[in-house]
């Protein structure tokens, strides 16, 4: 199984033989591509999701990302987007018509709130949310036109967890459709197709570029699904990724692996470090032991990344916006999955933006440990602690 990793990230999809042996692959930074003669674009034109026509279909560097993407989430194929808030779009709209009811968890992304709550909404399809930490709650929820179950394992504040099996299985006997949002986990430590999960969405904003320098979105599936996406909202909405981002993507894939290890073994370090600490409320983190859901997310999830919360002991906002201010190694910012570590306080969201914050205790500190020195990253928070 490394061995296969090392050759998808590394290899698979690169045919430099064609490419005068680069070993990083050609930005084909072009919109059209023209044919030796009609028969040759009237035949290309029959199957625009495979081949280059016109690069709001299919483009030669976005090509290798698909392949790739695909091979790593263990599906059939791949659409690249312009940002994760695409694809999850692009994904469910390709798959709910008026009159249909999407049975998703509560507190999703918040821009997928916005997506059921408002632009769905305006189109006469409806939406209930359920916590969805046990399978049952899904069966009860279940409406005669439910169409697709929405999936965020775990989401990206306090980690509730679903069993991908139990709820694959449930909607594959009522022929229901499940998606879900992978990004926390990234393709390399938790594959919902393995489950039966028919759709797997991505920011790929967050670890797969890992540089902080490019939005972008991915959605895994089979061929027919892609190919319904593809001729879809792919092609009509057109937020599709420009060559120039998708070639940073594949530059971002080489490093995924020991990117996410790094991440993964300080987050986990740190927590050890902090689990004890007088200040410190609770964690939140999908493989600490003080998860609810410990053991499903052991079964589920390889590794658990550099994302975690706290909740720290307070008594007024206004400490832990000190807090926050203290630390000098934790950017403060939303988002996470790059280079540098972040700290996002859950009272940022209070007053508006796109954020659902009244979900959220005010006492949430959401930390994600990038690439530095781990000591020094421990250092900073308890100094910031000690105050
Ligand atoms: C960032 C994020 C998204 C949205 O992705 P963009 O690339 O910012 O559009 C969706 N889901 C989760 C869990 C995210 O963290």
């Amino acid at each position: 199984m490394e061995q296969d990793l090392s050759h998808i990230l590394n290899q698979l999809g690169e045919a430099r033989e064609h490419w005068m042996g680069a070993v990083s692959p050609p930005l084909y930074q072009t919109s059209n591509f023209a044919f030796p003669d009609v028969a040759g674009l009237r035949e290309s034109l029959q199957k625009e999701q495979s081949i280059p026509v016109y690069s709001r279909g299919q483009n030669p560097t976005v090509a290798i990302l698909r392949e790739k993407m695909a091979a790593l989430e263990g599906t059939e194929d791949a659409l690249i987007f312009a940002s994760g808030s695409a694809a999850i779009a692009a994904g469910v709209m390709a798959n709910v018509k008026k009159g249909d009811h999407v049975l998703s968890v509560a507190k999703p992304y918040s821009w997928t709130q916005k997506l059921l709550e408002q632009i769905l909404a305006d189109f006469g399809v409806s939406h209930t949310y359920i916590r969805g930490i046990r399978p049952e709650e899904f069966e009860e929820a279940l409406r005669p036109n439910t169409r697709l179950i929405y999936l965020e394992s775990p989401n990206s504040f306090t980690f509730d967890l679903q069993d991908l099996q139990a709820v694959a299985e449930l909607a594959r006997q009522k022929g229901i459709l499940t998606m879900i949002d992978n990004s926390y986990s990234s393709p390399l430590y938790q594959n919902p197709s393995d489950y039966g999960i028919d759709l797997v969405a991505h920011s790929a904003s967050k670890y797969i570029s890992g540089h902080s320098d490019t939005v972008a979105g991915i959605l895994c599936g089979s061929r027919s699904m892609m190919e319904k996406v593809f001729y879809g909202p792919y092609m009509t909405l057109g937020g599709i990724i420009a060559p120039f981002n998708a070639w940073l993507l594949l530059r971002g894939l080489r490093t995924l692996e020991i990117r996410l290890e790094r991440s993964s073994t300080t987050a986990e370090w740190l927590l050890s470090q902090l689990e004890n600490h007088p200040k410190i409320e609770h964690i939140y983190y999908p493989h600490h032991s003080s998860h609810p859901q410990f053991s499903l997310a052991k079964e589920q999830m390889k590794k658990a990344g550099g994302l975690f919360t706290l909740a720290l002991k307070a008594d007024q906002m206004e400490e832990i916006e000190r807090f926050c201010n203290r630390l000098k190694r934790f950017l403060i910012a939303v988002s996470w999955g790059g280079h540098e570590s972040l700290v996002f306080p859950a009272c940022a969201a209070y007053s508006g933006g796109g954020y659902q914050p009244e979900d959220l205790n005010w006492k949430l500190v959401r930390f994600y440990a990038g690439l530095e020195a781990p000591a020094s990253l421990l250092e900073d928070i308890l100094q910031a602690l000690d105050e």
